[in-house]
């Protein structure tokens, strides 16, 4: 993963699905396909059941079967495939493999294959259907096997640790020796000290491997005697406050704790496996710089906008994107700047995603019927300059909101459309009356995250006759509506290639494309006109909008990205 200097998009949580395969361990439960009719599949189960007593050998239900992505690759998944054979367990040497047809030539190469390297193996007989599954499973973990090459320890980085790292060799024998409270107390004090983003423990075959993500980098720092674990374990669900007495399912949690006078958020999410719970917790500090819009990739007329919106006394101020498009990043930028000694900040958030040093944060809790509209009521009697909310949702929050930006406060929030424009009729349809959307609007910003080429590997290549019809199209059209413009179409691209330092994907970190509008007395009127789309559009032209396709071509045309990217996160096809 980029580091936070390089990825706007990374204040978000690594989607829950990959945070589990992320670890060396993760087990998951494959699911069977819809394609097999459950009568079907059991009766091919029930058959290969029988034939396995007739041959003498073990059978097993592979697809019932948790898999250990560390067990699927004592092969690799070519090998898998081509002898239908699938490693399930392992103790020491011994392994046991789920196979199709143990007759089969290429089955028996790979058997060798293992024993060559000096495992003793076990076969079971599974149904062809599991074995599909299983190998789908194990492709399935095949993307992110290059991630864990990058993730393994490097020399470098060894040398970087090393310090903290001895250091942290000590944590198990004094982890053994205190209480569980003073010992996770010691686990988060370790993870402050080195700067570490996450600690995933992963419960083994043995022991539970601790491992500290410091500066993007998975390190392994130690592993835990199951015992020692349970009770770190069973306070990390008790201050996270989860179920004590569920761990057959994943569970999400959050504490705070405090270090150095900061506080710091933990967030816990726990899967179930077959030696225990695994938790990955995701440390953030406090205290941390927002990221400067120019950092995000905002730039020429876009950035001037936001910055003058930046200085707004009251007014509402929304970013509008899909999920994962570094939305509440753009908006962490703006608070880090209206963030003053003279300003009273306040936000609303579901959930916080990190702590601001000034900023009053809070957390909705559904439960506790605290949601964003009876947050927000609460938050307006607190005297608040600035507050942000975390989304617009329905028409209580539009209202109390475009109630609270046209009674003298700065309401930051988000919306899920696609453009910038789209959030008038957005919130006109969900029923704000247009006499309030037009005075309490003052500036939208819509934007994607494309993936900048990564600076170690990239080529250029002469451009293709057609990236210059696309280019051009662009371009003239951009020039047109908006002579100011500097950008011409370019004579190079940049072409992706791949290395060590970019997984071999050919880009690294990413880059907010946008389009920034500033609603003027003139766009108020035509609000208060119920003006058509087009013409909301039109008049944001002539205010001098560039739209977010236009952003991502002249980043192309920069070399900074590629049009593939642009194509990609604005779904336009070529
Ligand atoms: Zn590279």
């Amino acid at each position: 993963m980029a580091n936070q200097d390089q990825d706007p998009g990374e204040v978000k949580e690594v989607p829950k699905a990959q945070a589990s395969v992320e670890g060396a361990s993760a087990i998951e439960s494959i699911s069977t396909t819809s394609a097999v009719s459950e009568v079907n599949r059991e009766f091919q189960e029930k058959s290969t059941l029988k034939k396995a007593g007739d041959m003498g050998l073990p059978y097993i239900n592979i697809a019932k079967t948790p898999l250990n992505a560390d067990y699927l690759r004592l092969i690799e998944f070519e090998e898998a495939q081509k002898g239908r054979l699938i490693p399930f367990f392992k103790v020491g040497k011994k392994v046991r493999v789920a196979v199709e047809d143990p007759e089969k030539p290429e089955t028996k190469e790979v058997t060798s294959l293992l024993e060559g390297k000096g495992y003793e193996i076990s076969i079971n007989l599974a149904s062809s259907a599991g074995i599909e599954d299983a190998l789908k499973f194990y492709r399935s973990t095949q993307k992110y096997k290059k991630i864990e090459i990058v993730e393994s320890v490097d020399e470098g980085a060894i040398d970087t640790y090393e310090k903290e790292i001895a250091q942290l060799k000590d944590v198990p024998a004094k982890l053994a020796e205190v209480t569980a409270e003073e010992g996770l107390n010691l686990l988060n004090i370790a993870a402050s000290k080195t700067h570490t983003s996450d600690i995933h423990y992963e419960p083994g075959d043995g022991e539970v491997v601790v491992r500290f993500r410091i500066d993007g980098v998975l390190h392994k720092v130690f592993g835990l005697e199951s015992n020692v674990y349970s009770k770190i374990a069973e306070q990390i669900k008790y201050q996270s406050k989860m179920k004590l007495n569920v761990n057959t399912i994943p569970q999400d949690g959050r504490y705070v704790f405090t270090f150095n006078e900061n506080k710091v958020a933990v967030r816990v999410s726990s899967i179930p496996t077959p030696f225990g719970e695994s938790f990955v917790c995701r440390y953030l500090p406090s205290g941390r710089k927002a990221m400067t819009f120019e950092e995000l990739g905002f730039h020429g007329i876009a950035l001037k906008k936001l910055e003058k919106a930046a200085k707004i006394s009251q007014g509402m101020i929304l970013v509008t994107g899909p999920t994962g498009s570094g939305k509440s990043t753009t908006l962490y930028s703006l608070l880090g700047i209206m963030n003053t000694p003279e300003n009273k900040v306040i936000t609303l958030e579901d959930p916080v995603e990190y702590y601001m040093k000034g900023v009053t944060q809070s957390q909705i809790d559904e439960s506790r019927d605290y949601t964003f509209v009876t947050g927000l009521r609460s938050i307006l009697r607190q005297d608040p300059d600035v507050v942000m909310l975390g989304e617009i949702r329905d028409i209580e929050t539009a209202e109390t909101a475009a109630q609270a930006a046209l009674t003298g406060h700065v309401l930051l929030s988000t919306l899920h459309t696609n453009s910038a424009i789209e959030a008038i009729p957005r919130l006109v349809n969900m029923g704000l009356p247009a006499f309030m959307v037009a005075p309490a609007l003052n500036t939208i910003v819509a934007q994607r995250l494309v993936r900048k080429v990564c600076p170690h590997c990239v080529k250029t290549e002469a451009i293709s006759e057609s990236e210059k019809k696309e280019f051009k199209e662009v371009i003239e059209n951009l020039k047109k509506v908006n002579p100011g413009t500097e950008v011409e179409v370019p004579t190079e691209v940049a072409k992706t290639a791949g290395c060590d330092s970019c997984s071999s994907t050919g880009y690294l970190g990413r880059l907010v494309i946008s389009e920034v509008l500033t609603i003027t007395s003139e766009l108020k009127q035509l609000i208060l006109n119920n003006a058509s789309s087009v013409d909301l559009i039109a008049a944001a032209r002539k205010e001098g909008i560039i739209t977010m396709r236009e952003d991502g071509f002249i980043k192309a045309a920069q070399g900074l990205t590629t049009l593939e990217e642009v194509h990609r996160v604005t779904n336009v096809a070529r």
